[in-house]
């Protein structure tokens, strides 16, 4: 036990960029991983913005350069963003390895957090915690108590070539959820959908939008798998009042568009450096850009929640294209929503009192 100055339950991207940073400073860090491999929930690996993440990813796991995303509201295109789209595709358990290798951190696989006893079993051999100020808890969905929505996906290589430098989101207004369509490597394409359904009616929408695009078709659709998404926005108190929480298991995902991977390394990033500089990291994470995008984001999901099908159409026709850019991106430029909405202020007042 003492071997270790952190212990960091879960290898997804926020438990990975926390023991990351933390190893980097010289801590000898403990991460532990229940599976017995990285990377094994169902994600769409879409990085839609390198801009912000904090260190190198490494070059062997960025697949598939992004630089357009296409959203669209209930089949119509809404709105084409070209400028501050520019991601990739990523292999996320190359990115994952490459960074634990590369950091120093102590990887355990098979090796888990047990929350009912409070206790962390690693190499099978059971510890009992003295203290919990240096266990930093990364587990994902499963230790997020807000609210959880649903996403599953499939991969096909469609007949028809499709162009691989776009990510297309649809959003659908009587889900409350949206399709995506994101390039994979070698001409495959990621199709998945994410929203307020159960999973099994999910996988049937999944598959009935496959069919209504001619572009999907294929003669090899793979494996519809999913898992629940935390959509109810950040929570910064500590798990059974104890445990820090980073990534998505502290509600780290943006609630409209479903990208947990930055907002996730992001926590963990900034958790890790306010230990090592000693301040506190709830003020730290409190005072991230992307906190305040998560909540701005939640709030309009709210309100959408509560407004019956036609308002909601007629607001998200309403919005011009670069406001849409702006909130699903999580960037939220305040001057460029007011540019954008400048000939209509009454939409302008509604939206800014989400912003502000
Ligand atoms: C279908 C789907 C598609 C998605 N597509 C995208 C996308 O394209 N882009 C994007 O940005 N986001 C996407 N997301 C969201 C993204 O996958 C997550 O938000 C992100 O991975 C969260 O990172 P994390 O490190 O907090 O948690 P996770 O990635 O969930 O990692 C948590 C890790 O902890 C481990 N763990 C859990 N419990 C324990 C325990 N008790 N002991 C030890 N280990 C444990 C888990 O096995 C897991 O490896 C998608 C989500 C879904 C469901």
């Amino acid at each position: 036990m003492k071997k270790y100055d952190y212990f960091v339950i879960g290898a997804g991207p926020a438990g990975v960029a926390a023991s990351y940073v933390l190893s980097k400073a010289g801590y000898r860090v403990a991460l532990l991983e229940a599976h017995n491999a990285l990377a094994m929930k169902p994600c769409g690996n879409g990085l839609v913005r390198m801009e912000d993440i904090p260190f190198p990813i490494p070059r062997s796991a960025l697949k598939v350069r992004i630089r357009r995303g296409l959203l669209y509201v209930d089949g119509q295109l809404a709105v084409e963003i070209k400028d501050v789209v520019d991601g990739f595709i990523i292999d996320k358990r190359e990115m994952l390895e490459e960074l634990i290798a590369s950091s120093g951190t102590f990887l355990f696989l098979k090796s888990h957090f047990n929350p009912l006893r409070i206790e962390i079993k690693l190499n099978n051999e059971r510890l009992k915690l003295e203290s919990f100020s240096n266990l930093i808890l990364a587990g994902g969905h499963a230790f997020y108590e807000g609210e959880k929505i649903f996403a599953v996906e499939t991969s096909l290589r469609p007949k028809f070539e499709i162009e691989d430098d776009k990510i297309e989101i649809w959003f659908d207004t009587k889900l409350i959820g949206y399709y995506w369509v994101f390039p994979e490597e070698d001409g495959k394409v990621q199709v998945g959908v994410g929203g307020y359904s159960s999973p099994s009616k999910l996988k049937r929408m999944l598959l009935k939008f496959i069919k209504r695009d001619e572009r999907l078709s294929s003669n090899s659709l793979g494996n519809v798998r999913g898992a629940p998404l935390a959509v109810g926005g950040v929570t910064l108190k500590r798990y059974k009042d104890r445990i820090h929480r980073i990534g998505e298991s502290a509600g780290y995902v943006l609630p409209l568009t479903g990208e947990g991977i930055r907002p996730s390394i992001l926590s963990g990033y900034v958790f890790a450096k306010s230990m090592i500089e000693s301040r506190d990291p709830v003020k730290a994470l409190r005072s991230l850009n992307i906190t305040r995008a998560i909540a701005i984001q939640r709030s309009i999901l709210k309100r959408v929640k509560e407004m019956d099908l036609h308002r909601r159409r007629e607001l998200l026709s309403s919005i011009p294209p670069e406001v849409h850019a702006e909130v699903a991106l999580g960037t939220l430029r305040k001057s460029r929503i007011v540019k954008a909405l400048a000939k209509n202020p009454r939409l302008l007042s509604s939206i800014l009192k989400f912003i502000t």
